[in-house]
């Protein structure tokens, strides 16, 4: 059994992880443990996945380097550090290639905030794949890990909007050896770990590869986070106690779960089954306590359960020290990193669950809270930082009103599809006013002047504690927030698993009172959905009616795109909603224009 969660001794942290020889020799490494590719510019800065990972391996004792947006006509790039010790992780960045390159109407777009100077047209289309591709000519037989967004939500079957089709799993598309999904920093160092003692075992410089030895393929089963294909056999004796280490605890003495899901030739026969596939996905990342297999191609595709990281774990993460800019080649800015260089992430999860959302899939519906201390730390750093002009431009998460919730009770049985819908579950427990607390202390710090929370915040939550809402209105809005009804028609928001509009409407109303009483003229932005699943041209004439009622132009309206791995992706293709009723579904572009410009540019 490998030392999964052991750490060699950490190595120092360097200004930047290396993109060059020269920068790796500066550093006296003869060679990288771990290459990590990304299709996002390298922004030091722990929002961005590769720096993240790479300073987390550092600071476990493996050397990491990152090729940025590399040349994907040719493996050179990958070439410029030599041959890494261990293995290639591949992610296609921040947000899905696919995502990123086309409009919810598939034409191009012509920025990308994840490049210098907001380039467009700087990474391939199925980014994953195509990277992967270069490590294998750059580096034969050497394990090949793909994750990031873009893998996480293509690890099984799944509805690919931009070609209209069911793709089995992005590990058979990409001939890589496995999938970190989710948030991976406890998989990436388990994984570490495992394959350097494969190769002290088996002999320095002997490659190990997971697909041609079946004991590379039997040791991930105690890796948390990861997708490969394996033999049911290897999982299906094994107890509970030996599944990936998880903070909760397990019962050594019962036999593991396995959840058997619709495997990928019943999906293609009955797209139905997508659904089915989609829900128990869902389950097993939030329950956290079963192995999920898939047999596609006669292959069994084996997840285990993830295991995300504890306070203390996040709060030894977010001290690295992260240079918050780009990388020092780059000539041009990064827009996105200009966007967030002064924000703080305070925990990581959703308890909303929203059918479109990618959350669910990737961080789960479990808070993962790093402490106030870490937080205020992390503040105390800007203000040290000589390019910091003293705005906190968020302190916040997935929701922002979630930092320090919990689950009273036995998450890893809970059925629920959302922590907040239909209605918040009395299990959910958050105190708001510490939330409150925490932002003062922030904002009390020497050398910051201004705190906001940018990040949207779950309104039907703050309606459970009026004061939160009174001091975040007063004190940490900028002028707007950003709250997502995303529809008012009821039945269209029972299939998004958001609250219904009277909730939105009693927030506003809230809202429009306690500016009023502060004296400040503020706003809300509502972040809105068009051709939503089910959603028919009469709802967004409704949704239209409702916004002219109160004087409002629909600014932020995004036409749905149905996201891989998500429940409104299975919506979308299989035309039911997860009863399996059916639902109606604007299905071509023609239609969803026609439902988006009846809201924004209603007459036309
Ligand atoms: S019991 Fe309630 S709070 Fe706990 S995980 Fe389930 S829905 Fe969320």
């Amino acid at each position: 059994m490998p030392n999964q969660l052991e750490n060699t001794a950490p190595l120092a942290q360097p200004d930047f992880l290396p993109m060059s020889r020269k920068e790796m020799d500066r550093l006296g490494w003869d060679q990288l443990d771990v290459l990590l590719v990304s299709g996002d510019a390298y922004v030091d800065h722990p929002s961005f996945g590769a720096a993240i990972l790479g300073r987390w391996l550092v600071a476990h004792g493996y050397r990491a380097g990152i090729v940025a947006q590399p040349r994907w006509t040719m493996p050179d790039d990958l070439l410029c550090m030599g041959r890494p010790r261990l293995f290639t992780g591949v992610t296609a960045g921040a947000m899905d290639s696919m995502l990123a390159h086309y409009t919810p109407f598939r034409t191009k777009r012509h920025d990308d905030a994840y490049t210098p100077g907001g380039q467009a047209g700087r990474r391939p289309n199925r980014a994953c794949v195509v990277y992967a591709n270069l490590a294998r000519q750059a580096f034969p037989k050497l394990p090949i890990v793909l994750g990031g967004i873009e893998a996480s939500l293509r690890r099984l079957t799944h509805y690919d909007f931009w070609t209209d089709k069911l793709r089995r799993s992005i590990l058979l598309d990409a001939k890589a050896d496995l999938i970190l999904y989710g948030m991976a920093e406890r998989g990436i160092l388990a994984l570490a770990n495992c394959v350097a003692d494969i190769l002290s075992a088996r002999g320095e410089g002997v490659p190990p590869s997971f697909h041609a030895a079946r004991t590379g393929a039997r040791l991930l089963h105690v890796i948390p986070g990861v997708a490969y294909i394996g033999d049911v056999s290897d999982i299906s004796d094994i107890h509970a106690g030996e599944t990936p280490a998880t903070h909760e605890g397990k019962m050594p003495s019962t036999r593991a779960d396995i959840i058997h899901l619709p495997s990928h030739e019943e999906i293609l026969a009955d797209g139905r089954k997508l659904m089915d596939a989609t829900l128990a996905m869902e389950r097993h990342v939030h329950q956290a306590a079963a192995f999920a297999v898939q047999q596609v191609e006669g292959r069994s595709l084996i997840l285990t359960p993830p295991s995300p990281l504890t306070t203390e774990e996040l709060d030894e993460l977010y001290a690295l020290p992260f240079t918050r800019r780009p990388h020092p080649s780059y000539k041009l800015t990064v827009p996105a990193s200009d966007m967030i260089a002064w924000s703080i992430t305070t925990h990581r999860g959703c308890g909303g669950g929203c059918s479109f959302c990618t959350l669910a899939g990737h961080q789960g519906r479990r808070i993962r809270s790093r402490s106030a201390a870490s937080i205020l730390r992390e503040a105390e750093s800007f203000a040290a930082h000589k390019n910091f002009a003293g705005s906190i431009s968020d302190v916040g998460g997935p929701s922002a009103n979630m930092w320090g919730g919990r689950c009273t009770a036995d998450a890893s049985r809970c059925g629920r599809a959302s922590c907040m819908f239909p209605e918040v579950c009395p299990n959910f427990q958050v105190d708001q006013m510490r939330i409150v607390e925490l932002l003062r202390r922030v904002a009390s710090v020497q050398g910051v002047r201004h705190v906001r929370v940018a990040s949207g915040i779950r309104h039907d939550l703050a309606l459970k504690d009026l004061d939160y809402l009174r001091a975040i209105v007063r004190e940490f809005v900028g002028g707007q927030l950003k709250i997502a009804p995303e529809h008012l028609s009821e039945h269209v928001l029972t299939l998004m698993r958001k609250p219904g509009p009277e909730v939105f409407e009693r927030f506003l109303e809230i809202f429009d009172q306690e500016c009023a009483a502060a004296g400040k003229p503020q706003f809300v932005i509502p972040y809105l959905i068009s051709a939503f699943p089910g959603c028919t041209l009469a709802d967004m004439h409704h949704l239209g009616r409702w916004l002219s009622k109160r004087g409002w132009q629909p600014q932020q309206v995004q036409c749905f795109i149905p996201l891989p791995g998500t429940v409104a992706a299975a919506m979308y293709y299989a035309g039911i909603d997860p009863e399996g009723n059916p639902i109606p579904v604007a299905r071509t572009d023609a239609q969803r224009l026609k439902m988006h410009y009846a809201l924004v540019k209603p007459g036309s």
